[in-house]
C-alpha cells in the first residue's frame, strides 16, 4: 500500500528498530514507548484493521498471537505477565491503518482507560 507508513518500515523505505521478522510478520520497536517493553507486531502484507481481516488471513492471524507468546517467553514475561492491545478503528484510537498489535510489559499495568 504506497502511502502506508508500515508498508514502508516492512519494504525498509523507512527504518525502525527491528526486533524480529519472518516470511509473514515483523516486529519492531514502538517509536514512543508506552511501557519499558512496547513491540509492534504487524503482519508483512497490507491489512487495514481486524476489521478488514478475512478468512484466508485465519493463520496469520493466528501466527500473530503464538509470535507475541514466543517474545514473552524469549523477555522472560510470560509468568510476570503482558498486554496485548489492537486497536481498530479511530474511535478505538487506531491511528495507522495497517493492523498492529502493541506487545506491552515489563510494568505493572491496570485498567484500560
Ligand atoms: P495505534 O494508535 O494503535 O494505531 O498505534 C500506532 C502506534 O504506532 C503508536 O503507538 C505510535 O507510537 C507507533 N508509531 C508511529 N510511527 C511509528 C514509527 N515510525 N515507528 C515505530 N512506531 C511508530
Amino acid at each position: 500500500m504506497p502511502d502506508c507508513l508500515f508498508c514502508k518500515i516492512v519494504s525498509k523505505e523507512i527504518p525502525a528498530k527491528i526486533y524480529d521478522e519472518d516470511g509473514q510478520i515483523m516486529v519492531f520497536y514502538d517509536i514512543k514507548p508506552k511501557a519499558p517493553v512496547h513491540l509492534l507486531i504487524i503482519p508483512k502484507k497490507h491489512i487495514a484493521s481486524i476489521s478488514q481481516a478475512e478468512e484466508s488471513d485465519r493463520d496469520l492471524l493466528g501466527a500473530m498471537l503464538l509470535k507475541a507468546k514466543e517474545i514473552a517467553q524469549k523477555l522472560s514475561l510470560s509468568d510476570r505477565g503482558f498486554r496485548l492491545v489492537a486497536n481498530s478503528g479511530r474511535e478505538a484510537g487506531q491511528a495507522i491503518d495497517h493492523l498492529h498489535i502493541h506487545f506491552l510489559g515489563g510494568k505493572p499495568m491496570s485498567g484500560l482507560g
